[in-house]
């Protein structure tokens, strides 16, 4: 036990329960913690980590839980992958940090030419790296002011973009992300979006009737004029998982075309095969002015990127851009591993096949649990809303009890949604198939014994 045992793909690929969950060491850490961090920093399972790889996590008891959580969708390549692990090893070793803006290095160009290539479309572009998507976030939105000179910025119902003050306002559900911590940026304009489950004319509609009220807003509250950029996730992540219905991208994409507005899409969760596709604007061929990608680009280590037309990168002046440890030469080793192993495994083929099986198992339970309002999402980025039996009304209190139930049994699992009500599946994309079919199992299990 402990941290002289390796993790990584050579972790046994079992779950293992020897305690009960949490053990007693890790709720001995956890008492350590609560006097130690402030209670704002939540946690979702309270068992703290030894090793992790493939599709198991082991924590201070001995016990191997089953991961579909991927530490919300950044380790699609597993824990310390092989690849992750050799480059960022090696580059530990030759040095650590210089900064990027002070003395360049090599594998900051190489990342920017890999996400210059992966990206939709065969424009010019550029990539300017940073730490978290957050960041990536606001610098997509610095660009696209800059190359526009218009001020505002217009983001969409249930989006998440992060917690910094811009971000904070770019997202839309104020618990817990924002409440008492305002005021917030200004000139952010919400709209809606295509929520095909919860559309009130229906899901046929929902597509043409969302894109003429979104750009109605747009048109007669802001004026399309005066905005700067359109901010959207092409399947909105923290929101539930929402697959906007087929159209309404497109359709929006096309609005900001004719309006000199600037079409980011925020790729953090979704990027880096996660949907089946390297990127998830691929399914309808959305080619985003920029794209913002953090999360799984680097196999567990800090980094995040905009991506986007030379152009429109360009605008900024000299200096205007980056920061002291974005692109950090460690991260950046790490991503040039991530990117290899998505190549070499056929990652996008993985997701798709978790997808399969997940969509199939969860279609199936949905016929058995009348509570599973709706299961949806692409590749291995699927989840299912929980309602009360016989309506739409949001059963988030299923959600907790389903995850909580999860948990006890070794399986880690993830919860979202603006009502609470969602519980998402992000299982890392190396996951073996028995594993994953374990895990479901153990979910039909939870579900039998609650409702
Ligand atoms: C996680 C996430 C962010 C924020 O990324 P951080 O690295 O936590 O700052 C932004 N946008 C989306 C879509 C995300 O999922």
């Amino acid at each position: 036990m402990g941290a002289s045992q390796p993790g990584g793909p050579s972790l046994p690929q079992e779950r293992r329960l020897v305690t009960a969950i949490p053990g007693p060491k890790s709720t001995e850490l956890m008492n350590r913690r609560n006097a130690a961090v402030p209670r704002g920093v939540s946690t979702t399972l309270p068992v703290f980590v030894t090793q992790a790889g493939g599709g198991v996590v082991v924590d201070v008891d001995g016990n191997s839980l089953i991961d579909f959580g991927s530490g919300i969708a950044v380790t699609s390549v597993g824990n310390s992958a092989e690849g992750v692990v050799r480059r960022a090893s090696e580059q530990l070793q030759r040095f650590t940090h210089t900064c990027f803006m002070v003395t360049p290095y090599e594998s900051y160009v190489a990342v920017a030419e890999q996400l210059n290539e992966l990206t939709p479309g065969d424009h010019d572009k550029r990539t300017a790296l940073f730490n978290s998507g957050a960041e990536a976030v606001e610098n997509a939105i610095k660009i696209a002011r800059a190359h526009t000179k218009r001020p505002a910025v217009v983001v969409f119902d249930h989006g998440y973009h992060g917690r910094t003050n811009l971000t904070m306002a770019l997202t839309a559900k104020n618990m817990p992300y924002k409440e008492s911590f305002g005021p917030f940026a200004p000139e952010v304009y919400r709209v809606p979006v295509a929520y095909p489950y919860r559309w009130l004319t229906g899901a046929k509609n929902c597509a043409e009737e969302a894109a003429a009220q979104a750009i109605d807003a747009i048109t007669k509250q802001i004026g399309a004029h005066n905005v700067a950029a359109v901010v959207i996730e092409p399947i909105l992540g923290e929101g539930g998982f929402i697959e906007p219905a087929k159209g309404f991208l497109p359709r929006i994409v096309e609005f900001c075309r004719e309006n000199g507005i600037v079409f980011v899409a925020d790729e953090i969760q979704t990027g880096f095969c996660r949907t089946g596709q390297w990127f998830a604007c691929e399914d309808e061929g959305i080619v985003p002015d920029l794209i913002t990608t953090a999360k799984g680009i680097a196999g567990g280590l800090p980094l995040a990127a905009v991506t986007g037309r030379a152009e429109i990168m360009d605008s900024a002046h000299a200096g205007g851009l980056g920061g002291t440890y974005g692109g950090n030469p460690v991260a950046c080793a790490a991503a040039l591993g991530a990117i290899e192993t998505m190549r070499a495994l056929d990652l996008n083929g993985a997701a798709r096949r978790i997808g399969e099986i997940m969509l199939g198992r969860l279609g199936a339970m949905s016929e058995k649990f009348a509570e599973i309002g709706d299961v949806r999402g692409r590749g291995a980025m699927i989840a299912i809303e929980l309602v009360e039996p016989g309506s739409k009304e949001p059963n988030p209190e299923l959600a907790g009890a389903l995850a909580k139930a999860c948990h006890a049994q070794g399986l880690v699992v993830l919860t979202a949604g603006t009502y609470g009500n969602v519980l998402r599946f992000l299982p890392p994309l190396v996951i073996p198939e028995d594993l994953l079919v374990e895990g479901l199992d153990l979910l039909e299990q939870a579900f039998a014994a609650t409702v």
